[in-house]
Protein backbone atom coordinates (compact mmCIF):
# COMPACT_ATOMS: atom_id res chain seq x y z
CA UNK A 1 0.00 0.00 0.00
CA UNK A 2 2.56 2.66 1.11
CA UNK A 3 6.17 2.89 2.04
CA UNK A 4 7.49 3.06 5.67
CA UNK A 5 10.07 5.30 6.89
CA UNK A 6 11.85 3.98 10.11
CA UNK A 7 14.44 6.17 11.76
CA UNK A 8 16.62 4.06 14.24
CA UNK A 9 18.73 1.12 13.86
CA UNK A 10 18.93 0.11 17.12
CA UNK A 11 17.40 -2.79 19.28
CA UNK A 12 13.82 -1.51 18.26
CA UNK A 13 14.67 -0.58 15.16
CA UNK A 14 15.93 -3.84 14.12
CA UNK A 15 12.26 -5.33 15.06
CA UNK A 16 10.50 -3.19 13.63
CA UNK A 17 12.10 -3.79 10.00
CA UNK A 18 11.50 -7.29 10.77
CA UNK A 19 8.42 -7.12 11.69
CA UNK A 20 7.51 -4.28 9.00
CA UNK A 21 8.97 -7.27 6.53
CA UNK A 22 6.36 -9.77 7.56
CA UNK A 23 3.71 -7.49 5.94
CA UNK A 24 4.74 -6.55 3.13
CA UNK A 25 0.57 -6.17 2.18
CA UNK A 26 0.48 -2.80 3.98
CA UNK A 27 4.36 -1.61 4.12
CA UNK A 28 4.91 -2.46 0.27
CA UNK A 29 8.13 0.23 0.62
CA UNK A 30 10.78 0.07 3.55
CA UNK A 31 13.37 2.43 4.04
CA UNK A 32 15.43 2.20 7.51
CA UNK A 33 17.44 5.26 8.03
CA UNK A 34 19.89 5.88 11.15
CA UNK A 35 22.56 8.26 11.55
CA UNK A 36 25.00 5.36 10.76
CA UNK A 37 24.64 3.53 7.61
CA UNK A 38 26.46 -0.04 8.47
CA UNK A 39 23.64 -0.62 11.27
CA UNK A 40 20.77 -0.02 8.71
CA UNK A 41 22.82 -2.27 6.56
CA UNK A 42 23.18 -5.66 8.60
CA UNK A 43 19.74 -5.07 9.71
CA UNK A 44 18.89 -4.98 6.10
CA UNK A 45 20.81 -8.05 5.24
CA UNK A 46 19.33 -10.31 8.02
CA UNK A 47 15.84 -9.70 6.03
CA UNK A 48 14.41 -11.29 3.19
CA UNK A 49 13.60 -9.03 0.27
CA UNK A 50 13.86 -5.58 -0.75
CA UNK A 51 14.97 -2.93 2.24
CA UNK A 52 16.63 0.35 1.20
CA UNK A 53 19.08 1.74 3.39
CA UNK A 54 19.67 5.56 3.95
CA UNK A 55 21.77 7.82 6.78
CA UNK A 56 19.57 10.70 8.21
CA UNK A 57 19.64 13.16 11.20
CA UNK A 58 17.13 12.79 13.45
CA UNK A 59 17.81 15.73 15.02
CA UNK A 60 17.60 17.81 11.86
CA UNK A 61 14.31 18.68 10.33
CA UNK A 62 15.66 19.53 6.99
CA UNK A 63 17.42 16.03 7.16
CA UNK A 64 14.46 13.92 7.49
CA UNK A 65 12.12 15.84 5.17
CA UNK A 66 14.92 15.76 2.23
CA UNK A 67 14.40 12.14 2.77
CA UNK A 68 10.61 11.39 3.61
CA UNK A 69 10.42 12.97 0.01
CA UNK A 70 13.27 10.42 -1.56
CA UNK A 71 11.46 7.83 -0.19
CA UNK A 72 8.44 8.87 -0.73
CA UNK A 73 6.83 8.09 2.46
CA UNK A 74 3.42 7.52 3.42
CA UNK A 75 4.02 6.75 7.84
CA UNK A 76 7.03 7.36 10.09
CA UNK A 77 7.88 5.17 12.44
CA UNK A 78 10.73 6.97 14.78
CA UNK A 79 12.56 4.53 16.96
CA UNK A 80 15.71 6.68 17.49
CA UNK A 81 16.84 8.23 20.33
CA UNK A 82 13.74 10.30 22.73
CA UNK A 83 15.59 13.66 21.96
CA UNK A 84 14.55 13.43 17.76
CA UNK A 85 11.10 13.13 18.62
CA UNK A 86 9.96 16.80 18.33
CA UNK A 87 12.34 17.58 14.70
CA UNK A 88 10.78 14.40 13.52
CA UNK A 89 7.15 15.36 14.56
CA UNK A 90 7.95 18.68 12.40
CA UNK A 91 9.23 17.38 9.48
CA UNK A 92 5.71 14.65 9.76
CA UNK A 93 3.83 17.95 9.30
CA UNK A 94 5.78 19.33 6.94
CA UNK A 95 5.73 16.44 4.40
CA UNK A 96 2.00 15.53 5.50
CA UNK A 97 3.53 12.10 6.77
CA UNK A 98 1.89 10.08 9.56
CA UNK A 99 4.12 9.68 12.51
CA UNK A 100 4.70 7.24 15.29
CA UNK A 101 7.14 6.80 18.11
CA UNK A 102 7.89 4.40 21.35
CA UNK A 103 8.68 7.34 23.72
CA UNK A 104 8.10 10.43 25.52
CA UNK A 105 10.12 13.10 23.77
CA UNK A 106 12.97 14.51 25.80
CA UNK A 107 15.26 17.70 25.73
CA UNK A 108 18.89 16.98 26.37
CA UNK A 109 19.81 18.13 30.02
CA UNK A 110 16.76 18.01 31.06
CA UNK A 111 14.28 15.57 32.47
CA UNK A 112 10.71 16.04 31.89
CA UNK A 113 7.39 13.99 32.28
CA UNK A 114 4.55 15.10 30.18
CA UNK A 115 3.61 15.32 26.84
CA UNK A 116 2.55 18.71 26.20
CA UNK A 117 5.10 19.60 23.70
CA UNK A 118 4.50 16.43 21.08
CA UNK A 119 0.41 16.97 21.96
CA UNK A 120 0.54 20.30 20.72
CA UNK A 121 1.56 19.56 17.62
CA UNK A 122 -1.96 18.19 17.35
CA UNK A 123 -4.00 21.06 15.84
CA UNK A 124 -1.32 20.99 12.57
CA UNK A 125 -1.44 17.36 12.33
CA UNK A 126 -5.48 17.79 12.32
CA UNK A 127 -4.91 20.49 9.01
CA UNK A 128 -2.58 18.18 7.31
CA UNK A 129 -5.44 15.38 7.89
CA UNK A 130 -2.14 13.00 9.37
CA UNK A 131 -2.30 10.97 12.65
CA UNK A 132 0.72 10.82 14.97
CA UNK A 133 0.34 8.00 17.37
CA UNK A 134 2.93 8.59 20.37
CA UNK A 135 4.16 6.66 22.66
CA UNK A 136 3.30 3.13 21.35
CA UNK A 137 5.62 0.73 22.50
CA UNK A 138 5.19 -1.72 25.59
CA UNK A 139 5.22 0.90 28.36
CA UNK A 140 4.19 3.44 27.57
CA UNK A 141 2.13 1.84 24.39
CA UNK A 142 0.33 -1.68 25.02
CA UNK A 143 -0.24 -0.98 28.67
CA UNK A 144 -2.29 2.49 27.52
CA UNK A 145 -4.27 0.23 25.21
CA UNK A 146 -4.60 -1.97 27.91
CA UNK A 147 -6.02 0.63 30.20
CA UNK A 148 -8.86 2.18 27.26
CA UNK A 149 -9.89 -1.73 26.85
CA UNK A 150 -10.43 -2.30 30.43
CA UNK A 151 -12.30 1.35 30.22
CA UNK A 152 -14.51 0.01 27.08
CA UNK A 153 -15.50 -3.29 28.46
CA UNK A 154 -14.92 -4.16 32.24
CA UNK A 155 -15.75 -1.53 34.09
CA UNK A 156 -17.84 1.13 34.81
CA UNK A 157 -15.74 3.46 36.54
CA UNK A 158 -11.69 2.36 37.10
CA UNK A 159 -10.12 3.73 40.27
CA UNK A 160 -6.95 2.78 39.99
CA UNK A 161 -4.18 1.24 37.69
CA UNK A 162 -0.56 -0.61 38.79
CA UNK A 163 1.04 -1.00 35.64
CA UNK A 164 3.43 -3.84 36.34
CA UNK A 165 6.50 -4.65 34.22
CA UNK A 166 8.81 -7.88 34.92
CA UNK A 167 11.96 -8.50 32.98
CA UNK A 168 12.92 -12.68 34.22
CA UNK A 169 15.57 -12.82 31.98
CA UNK A 170 18.91 -13.10 32.11
CA UNK A 171 21.91 -11.76 29.48
CA UNK A 172 24.86 -13.24 31.75
CA UNK A 173 26.27 -9.67 31.76
CA UNK A 174 27.37 -8.37 35.44
CA UNK A 175 25.81 -5.44 34.48
CA UNK A 176 23.84 -4.19 31.19
CA UNK A 177 20.58 -2.31 30.00
CA UNK A 178 18.21 -4.08 28.13
CA UNK A 179 17.99 -0.55 26.45
CA UNK A 180 19.28 3.46 25.88
CA UNK A 181 21.36 3.10 28.86
CA UNK A 182 21.05 6.87 29.38
CA UNK A 183 17.44 6.99 29.42
CA UNK A 184 16.97 3.75 31.67
CA UNK A 185 19.60 5.11 34.31
CA UNK A 186 18.22 8.44 34.09
CA UNK A 187 14.28 7.04 34.88
CA UNK A 188 15.86 4.50 37.21
CA UNK A 189 16.85 7.22 39.53
CA UNK A 190 14.72 10.22 39.14
CA UNK A 191 12.40 11.61 41.96
CA UNK A 192 9.49 8.99 41.29
CA UNK A 193 6.21 10.81 39.99
CA UNK A 194 3.54 8.84 40.87
CA UNK A 195 -0.47 9.94 40.73
CA UNK A 196 -2.30 8.36 43.88
CA UNK A 197 -5.43 10.05 45.79
CA UNK A 198 -5.93 12.20 42.78
CA UNK A 199 -2.70 14.14 42.82
CA UNK A 200 0.53 13.66 41.60
CA UNK A 201 3.41 12.81 44.46
CA UNK A 202 6.65 12.78 44.73
CA UNK A 203 8.78 10.36 46.14
CA UNK A 204 12.64 9.35 46.44
CA UNK A 205 13.96 6.78 43.82
CA UNK A 206 14.11 3.23 45.14
CA UNK A 207 11.85 4.02 48.36
CA UNK A 208 9.02 2.44 47.52
CA UNK A 209 8.49 -1.35 46.94
CA UNK A 210 5.74 -4.33 46.85
CA UNK A 211 5.37 -7.71 46.11
CA UNK A 212 3.78 -9.22 42.75
CA UNK A 213 2.88 -12.41 41.66
CA UNK A 214 3.95 -12.31 38.17
CA UNK A 215 2.15 -14.97 35.92
CA UNK A 216 5.01 -16.73 34.08
CA UNK A 217 7.89 -15.72 36.51
CA UNK A 218 6.77 -16.06 39.97
CA UNK A 219 6.21 -13.63 43.41
CA UNK A 220 8.64 -10.75 42.69
CA UNK A 221 9.21 -7.04 44.20
CA UNK A 222 8.55 -4.64 42.21
CA UNK A 223 10.09 -0.69 42.51
CA UNK A 224 7.63 2.37 42.52
CA UNK A 225 9.06 4.62 39.76
CA UNK A 226 8.17 7.48 37.18
CA UNK A 227 7.36 6.52 33.83
CA UNK A 228 5.74 8.12 31.25
CA UNK A 229 2.39 6.79 30.87
CA UNK A 230 1.42 7.16 34.51
CA UNK A 231 0.62 10.83 33.95
CA UNK A 232 -1.36 10.46 30.50
CA UNK A 233 -3.04 7.49 31.99
CA UNK A 234 -3.78 9.82 35.16
CA UNK A 235 -5.43 12.87 31.92
CA UNK A 236 -6.72 10.60 29.84
CA UNK A 237 -8.84 7.60 31.85
CA UNK A 238 -11.92 9.55 33.75
CA UNK A 239 -12.01 9.74 37.20
CA UNK A 240 -8.71 6.97 38.02
CA UNK A 241 -7.25 8.06 41.58
CA UNK A 242 -4.30 5.93 41.71
CA UNK A 243 -2.37 5.46 38.37
CA UNK A 244 1.58 4.11 39.60
CA UNK A 245 4.22 1.73 37.17
CA UNK A 246 6.68 -0.73 39.34
CA UNK A 247 9.18 -2.19 37.84
CA UNK A 248 11.35 -5.17 39.39
CA UNK A 249 15.51 -5.26 39.48
CA UNK A 250 17.55 -8.20 40.81
CA UNK A 251 19.91 -7.23 43.77
CA UNK A 252 23.08 -7.52 41.42
CA UNK A 253 21.87 -4.67 39.13
CA UNK A 254 20.77 -2.74 41.79
CA UNK A 255 24.23 -3.01 43.78
CA UNK A 256 25.86 -2.01 40.94
CA UNK A 257 23.82 0.98 40.24
CA UNK A 258 24.31 2.41 43.53
CA UNK A 259 27.99 2.04 43.21
CA UNK A 260 27.99 4.16 39.85
CA UNK A 261 25.57 6.60 41.17
CA UNK A 262 27.92 7.17 44.15
CA UNK A 263 31.07 7.52 42.24
CA UNK A 264 29.13 9.84 40.36
CA UNK A 265 29.06 7.96 37.32
CA UNK A 266 25.35 8.51 36.04
CA UNK A 267 25.62 12.05 35.66
CA UNK A 268 24.44 14.07 32.87
CA UNK A 269 26.30 17.01 34.02
CA UNK A 270 29.75 17.77 32.19
CA UNK A 271 33.27 17.60 34.10
CA UNK A 272 36.03 18.86 32.95
CA UNK A 273 38.29 15.92 31.39
CA UNK A 274 41.96 16.07 29.61
CA UNK A 275 41.44 19.64 28.84
CA UNK A 276 37.68 18.91 27.38
CA UNK A 277 34.58 17.82 29.39
CA UNK A 278 32.59 14.67 29.16
CA UNK A 279 29.05 13.63 30.53
CA UNK A 280 29.94 10.74 32.81
CA UNK A 281 26.47 8.98 31.76
CA UNK A 282 27.40 8.93 28.04
CA UNK A 283 30.76 7.66 28.64
CA UNK A 284 29.41 4.84 31.11
CA UNK A 285 26.97 4.45 27.89
CA UNK A 286 29.81 3.80 25.80
CA UNK A 287 31.79 1.12 28.04
CA UNK A 288 28.40 -0.72 28.68
CA UNK A 289 27.57 -3.66 26.37
CA UNK A 290 25.12 -2.23 23.60
CA UNK A 291 21.34 -2.93 23.89
CA UNK A 292 21.05 -3.82 20.10
CA UNK A 293 23.80 -7.24 21.01
CA UNK A 294 21.95 -8.73 23.92
CA UNK A 295 19.56 -10.25 22.19
CA UNK A 296 21.80 -13.78 21.62
CA UNK A 297 22.59 -13.59 25.13
CA UNK A 298 19.22 -13.33 26.94
CA UNK A 299 16.87 -16.70 28.22
CA UNK A 300 13.66 -16.18 29.98
CA UNK A 301 10.37 -13.92 30.16
CA UNK A 302 8.67 -10.72 30.68
CA UNK A 303 5.48 -10.29 32.02
CA UNK A 304 4.27 -6.55 31.45
CA UNK A 305 0.75 -5.77 32.45
CA UNK A 306 -1.55 -3.77 34.21
CA UNK A 307 -3.41 -4.52 37.72
CA UNK A 308 -6.81 -2.56 37.45
CA UNK A 309 -9.52 -2.33 39.93
CA UNK A 310 -12.92 -0.45 39.75
CA UNK A 311 -16.82 -0.97 40.01
CA UNK A 312 -18.85 -2.18 37.46
CA UNK A 313 -22.67 -3.18 37.76
CA UNK A 314 -22.27 -1.54 41.61
CA UNK A 315 -19.68 -4.00 42.57
CA UNK A 316 -16.13 -3.91 43.38
CA UNK A 317 -14.07 -5.63 40.60
CA UNK A 318 -9.64 -6.00 40.03
CA UNK A 319 -8.36 -7.56 37.09
CA UNK A 320 -5.39 -8.33 36.30
CA UNK A 321 -3.98 -8.34 32.19
CA UNK A 322 -0.82 -9.19 31.01
CA UNK A 323 1.65 -10.29 28.13
CA UNK A 324 4.48 -12.78 28.59
CA UNK A 325 6.92 -12.96 26.18
CA UNK A 326 9.98 -15.50 25.84
CA UNK A 327 13.52 -14.24 24.94
CA UNK A 328 14.86 -16.54 23.00
CA UNK A 329 11.25 -16.65 21.01
CA UNK A 330 12.02 -13.47 19.92
CA UNK A 331 15.54 -13.96 18.71
CA UNK A 332 14.55 -17.11 16.83
CA UNK A 333 11.95 -14.88 14.86
CA UNK A 334 13.47 -10.92 14.78
CA UNK A 335 16.89 -11.27 16.37
CA UNK A 336 16.50 -9.09 18.80
CA UNK A 337 15.55 -9.79 23.05
CA UNK A 338 11.91 -9.54 24.64
CA UNK A 339 12.49 -5.93 25.50
CA UNK A 340 13.20 -4.78 22.44
CA UNK A 341 10.00 -6.95 20.59
CA UNK A 342 7.75 -5.89 23.03
CA UNK A 343 8.54 -1.91 21.71
CA UNK A 344 8.86 -2.76 18.60
CA UNK A 345 5.39 -4.99 17.46
CA UNK A 346 3.35 -2.43 18.89
CA UNK A 347 4.51 0.39 16.97
CA UNK A 348 4.24 -1.75 13.55
CA UNK A 349 0.87 -2.79 14.78
CA UNK A 350 -0.01 0.94 14.76
CA UNK A 351 1.73 1.99 12.04
CA UNK A 352 -0.60 -0.56 10.20
CA UNK A 353 -4.06 0.86 11.69
CA UNK A 354 -2.97 4.23 10.86
CA UNK A 355 -2.44 3.19 6.63
CA UNK A 356 -5.06 0.91 6.64
CA UNK A 357 -7.79 3.29 7.92
CA UNK A 358 -8.51 1.64 11.52
CA UNK A 359 -6.38 4.61 13.27
CA UNK A 360 -6.29 7.18 11.23
CA UNK A 361 -7.80 9.93 13.07
CA UNK A 362 -6.34 13.48 11.78
CA UNK A 363 -4.28 14.99 15.25
CA UNK A 364 -1.96 13.58 18.15
CA UNK A 365 -2.87 11.32 20.49
CA UNK A 366 -1.65 9.14 23.12
CA UNK A 367 -2.55 5.21 22.66
CA UNK A 368 -5.45 5.24 25.41
CA UNK A 369 -6.81 8.26 23.46
CA UNK A 370 -7.87 5.64 20.53
CA UNK A 371 -10.44 2.86 20.11
CA UNK A 372 -8.74 -0.09 21.82
CA UNK A 373 -10.55 -2.36 19.76
CA UNK A 374 -8.20 -3.27 16.68
CA UNK A 375 -5.42 -2.72 18.17
CA UNK A 376 -6.51 -5.65 20.55
CA UNK A 377 -8.19 -7.69 18.28
CA UNK A 378 -4.85 -7.84 15.90
CA UNK A 379 -1.46 -7.53 18.96
CA UNK A 380 -1.91 -11.67 19.59
CA UNK A 381 -1.06 -11.71 15.66
CA UNK A 382 1.58 -9.83 16.05
CA UNK A 383 3.19 -11.94 18.65
CA UNK A 384 2.25 -10.56 21.68
CA UNK A 385 -1.20 -12.50 22.97
CA UNK A 386 -2.53 -10.74 26.13
CA UNK A 387 -4.01 -12.97 28.59
CA UNK A 388 -6.18 -12.29 31.87
CA UNK A 389 -7.70 -13.42 35.10
CA UNK A 390 -10.10 -12.02 38.05
CA UNK A 391 -8.74 -11.30 40.87
P1 LIG B 1 19.09 2.23 20.71
O1 LIG B 1 19.91 3.22 21.44
O2 LIG B 1 19.51 0.80 20.64
O3 LIG B 1 18.88 2.72 19.19
C1 LIG B 1 18.58 4.03 18.82
C2 LIG B 1 19.01 4.20 17.37
O4 LIG B 1 18.76 5.54 16.95
C3 LIG B 1 20.47 3.92 17.14
O5 LIG B 1 20.57 3.07 16.04
C4 LIG B 1 21.08 5.28 16.84
O6 LIG B 1 22.17 4.94 16.01
C5 LIG B 1 19.89 6.03 16.23
N1 LIG B 1 19.98 7.46 16.43
C6 LIG B 1 20.33 8.13 17.55
N2 LIG B 1 20.33 9.44 17.34
C7 LIG B 1 19.97 9.61 16.04
C8 LIG B 1 19.77 10.75 15.22
N3 LIG B 1 20.00 11.98 15.67
N4 LIG B 1 19.37 10.56 13.95
C9 LIG B 1 19.16 9.32 13.46
N5 LIG B 1 19.34 8.20 14.19
C10 LIG B 1 19.73 8.35 15.47
O7 LIG B 1 17.61 2.36 21.32
P2 LIG B 1 16.46 1.27 21.26
O8 LIG B 1 16.37 0.70 19.90
O9 LIG B 1 16.58 0.35 22.41
O10 LIG B 1 15.18 2.20 21.55
C11 LIG B 1 14.59 2.99 20.54
C12 LIG B 1 13.50 3.87 21.14
O11 LIG B 1 12.54 3.05 21.81
C13 LIG B 1 14.01 4.85 22.21
O12 LIG B 1 13.34 6.08 22.03
C14 LIG B 1 13.61 4.21 23.52
O13 LIG B 1 13.41 5.17 24.55
C15 LIG B 1 12.30 3.56 23.13
N6 LIG B 1 11.88 2.45 24.00
C16 LIG B 1 10.56 2.38 24.35
C17 LIG B 1 10.09 1.35 25.15
C18 LIG B 1 8.63 1.21 25.43
O14 LIG B 1 8.18 0.16 25.89
N7 LIG B 1 7.80 2.21 25.15
C19 LIG B 1 11.00 0.32 25.68
C20 LIG B 1 12.35 0.42 25.17
C21 LIG B 1 12.76 1.48 24.38
P3 LIG B 1 23.10 5.87 15.14
O15 LIG B 1 23.02 7.23 15.71
O16 LIG B 1 24.44 5.28 15.22
O17 LIG B 1 22.53 5.79 13.77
Amino acid sequence: MGTVLIIGAGGVGRVVAHKCAQDREVFSGICLASRTLSKCQQIASEIDGDIQTATVDGDSVSSVVALIKKVGAEVLINVASPYQNLPIMEACVQTGVHYVDTSLDDVRDRIKYDYADQLGFGPRFKEQGITGVLSIGFDPGVVNVYCAHAQKHWFDSITSIDIIDCNGGDHGYEFATNFDPETNIREILADVISFQDGALQITKALETRRTFEFPGIGTREAYLMTHEEVLSIAEFIPEVKHVRFWMTFTEKYLTHLRVLENIGMTSIEPIPFEGGSIVPLRFLKALLPDPATLGARTRGVTCIGCVIEGQQNGEPKRVMIWNNCVHEECFAEVQSQAVSYTTGAPAVLAARLVCTGEWAVPGVFCPEQLDPDPFMNAIGEMGLPWQTRNE
